[in-house]
């Protein structure tokens, strides 16, 4: 269901309730497929201590991404011109995030020439005329707190009925999105039609669930 924001995860003796702003759902088994904050922020009071801590332990960095056709951020000679092309301050102790322009028509077929970017954290406004759209993105950090609590996110996914997946239980690429999804997805039995052998099992719950349906 679409644009249906979850406003609250209640856990109950028969398994979980969904609230959104039109109704009050019963399921099993939930997957939230959001970023940590997010979940943590729908389980609210439900949360677990273990949720609490591991699901908390993953910070988000805000990024803004600009579509643009402005070819000053580009190298200057179009010889340099990549895919990614990264553009740091000639000031040394620059603290700014990491500057990052894609050119899309190196990603993608465009059937047109002129240079189509989307630039992360641009450390100059595209030119007023070139702007086409501006976009804010959460990325998550992996710092040390956060890949220890990863480790321990087995602990916790499937536990009371609520799975959780996303790119942030990896790399933060859409693979690790991917990957995490299998991994729920297979302990509750789905498989996809292209997988040629399951993603490993890890978590008690996962093989609970698993025993119950061999049964
Ligand atoms: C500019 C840019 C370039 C990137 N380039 C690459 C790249 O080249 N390669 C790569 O692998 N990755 C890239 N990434 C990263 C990749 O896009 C993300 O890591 C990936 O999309 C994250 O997927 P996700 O499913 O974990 O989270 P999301 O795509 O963020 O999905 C989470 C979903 O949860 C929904 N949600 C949140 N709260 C609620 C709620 N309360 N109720 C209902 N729904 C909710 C959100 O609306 C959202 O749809 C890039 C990211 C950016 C911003």
């Amino acid at each position: 269901r679409l644009a249906t924001p979850v406003r609250q995860l209640r856990r109950t003796a028969a398994g979980v309730q969904l609230h959104t702003d039109m109704a009050v759902e019963h399921y099993d088994q939930v997957i939230l497929a959001c970023h940590s904050d997010q979940a943590l922020a729908i389980l609210g009071a439900s949360a677990s201590a273990a949720e609490r801590r591991l699901l908390g332990a993953i910070r988000y960095a805000a990024n803004r991404a600009v579509l643009h056709t402005d070819e000053a951020l580009l190298p200057r000679s179009p010889a340099l011109w990549s895919a990614w092309n990264y553009l740091a301050s000639s000031q040394e102790l620059d603290q700014r995030p990491v500057s990052v322009s894609y050119l899309i028509n190196r990603l993608q077929p465009l059937p047109f020439k002129t240079p189509l970017l989307v630039s992360l954290n641009p450390q100059r406004v595209p030119r007023g005329e070139r702007m086409i759209a501006e976009f804010d993105y959460e990325h998550p950090i992996f710092d040390a707190a956060a890949i220890a609590a990863q480790r321990e996110l087995p602990t916790i996914s499937g536990s009371s009925g609520v799975w959780y997946c996303g790119a942030w239980n990896g790399y933060g690429f859409h693979e690790d999105g991917l990957k995490s999804a299998l991994q729920v997805a297979n302990a509750l039995g789905c498989h996809a039609p292209w997988q040629g052998r399951d993603a490993p099992v890890t978590t008690a719950a996962a093989l609970g669930r698993l025993t119950e349906l061999a049964a």
